[in-house]
């Protein structure tokens, strides 16, 4: 699933592509996908106006349209946004499509189609509402802290963790406290800061805190800037992008660590796959840790199932997309 790089890099890809365009119509192909209004509504509200900017919340895609409308994109699995010229037709994975006026076209296109999309107003105090209502409640109440802004800052995730005793891996992929980050980027913080997962937030130090805060800074701001940059080496056979090959254990279940050579290990924490060094981060005391191992060398990364077209692709990955089309399968093929 992507995760806050994956999207602040699909949302950087969608300023540039389409602030200015006017959506011309709108076409919602399969209901389910849709949170709110129902499709007749969101295809006549959409209808006419201009783009005019695009931004993140946590994991959502916010496409800012002029008269105050939002419209919301949660990628979940498998989703995608592709800017097209109109001669794609779209393919039965394509959930919702947007006409422009200058002859492209945007496909909300989604698989398992566990995707979200979603028409909303904007509030006056600058949050989005829950509906077309601007004194609707605010969409996004419930959610923490953004790890990459100012107001994130050391002191914040110290009383965050001692307001709570939990996990630290449940902590972090608790979206009520930091917003935006999922398994592979919890799991590699922990690690920059040498903190077991099953460590208890409550007992975590200032000391802990603070390498915890630049390890969550550090490797969420690395993973933008990676999937940001195009890769011109690339010779893995599939899909992978830049920044997947710098992850220290996450699905490296079985390497040597990269700080100390002991095995990474991977234990079912939480209800998700974590994974770990037992030598640089050491479990505390009285706890055992989960030992069942999986086999499973990996599943398919997000990255995987890219199509060519897809906003947020790096180089690498729309050119592996396209080997995939070629090739005749997989889920980069066009209808
Ligand atoms: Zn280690």
């Amino acid at each position: 699933m992507p995760e806050l790089p994956e999207v602040e890099t699909v949302v950087r890809d969608l300023r540039a592509l389409l602030t200015g365009a006017r959506i011309t119509g709108a076409q919602v192909l399969r209901e389910r996908n849709l949170e709110t209004p129902d499709r007749a509504t969101f295809a006549h509200a959409i209808t006419g106006r201009t783009i005019t900017g695009a931004r993140r919340r946590a994991k959502w895609i916010l496409i800012d349209l002029d008269g105050g409308l939002v419209m919301l994109v949660h990628l979940r699995m498998t989703g995608q946004l592709l800017i097209v010229n109109r001669s794609i037709e779209p393919d039965p994975y394509v959930r919702v499509a947007l006409e422009l006026a200058d002859g492209r076209r945007m496909y909300f296109r989604d698989v398992r189609a566990f995707g979200r999309v979603a028409l909303v107003a904007q509030r006056e105090d600058g949050e989005v509402a829950q509906s077309l209502d601007p004194h609707d409640a605010p969409l996004f109440a419930d959610y923490g802290y953004e790890p990459l802004e100012a107001s994130f800052t050391p002191e914040v995730l110290h009383a965050l963790l001692r307001a709570h005793r939990t996990r630290l891996k449940v902590f972090l992929l608790d979206q009520r406290y930091i917003a935006g980050i999922g398994n592979i980027y919890a799991d590699e913080a922990l690690w920059r800061a040498r903190l077991h997962p099953l460590v208890n937030t409550s007992r975590v130090n200032e000391a802990q805190a603070l390498l915890l805060h630049a390890a969550l800074v550090g490797v969420l701001a690395e993973a933008v800037a990676a999937r940001g940059s195009s890769i011109d080496d690339y010779t893995a056979p599939d899909g992978d992008g830049e920044m997947q090959e710098r992850l220290a254990v996450y699905q490296r279940t079985g390497e040597p660590c990269l700080r100390c050579g002991a095995t990474v290990r991977r234990a079912v924490i939480a209800g998700r796959g974590t994974h770990y060094c037992a030598r640089c981060q050491r479990a505390p005391r009285g706890v055992s840790v989960p030992t069942r191992q999986s086999t499973a060398a990996r599943g398919p990364r997000w990255a995987d199932r890219l199509h060519p077209d897809a906003a947020g692709a790096t180089r690498a990955e729309r050119a592996a997309a396209r080997r995939r089309a070629a090739r005749g399968g997989g889920s980069g093929a066009r209808a």
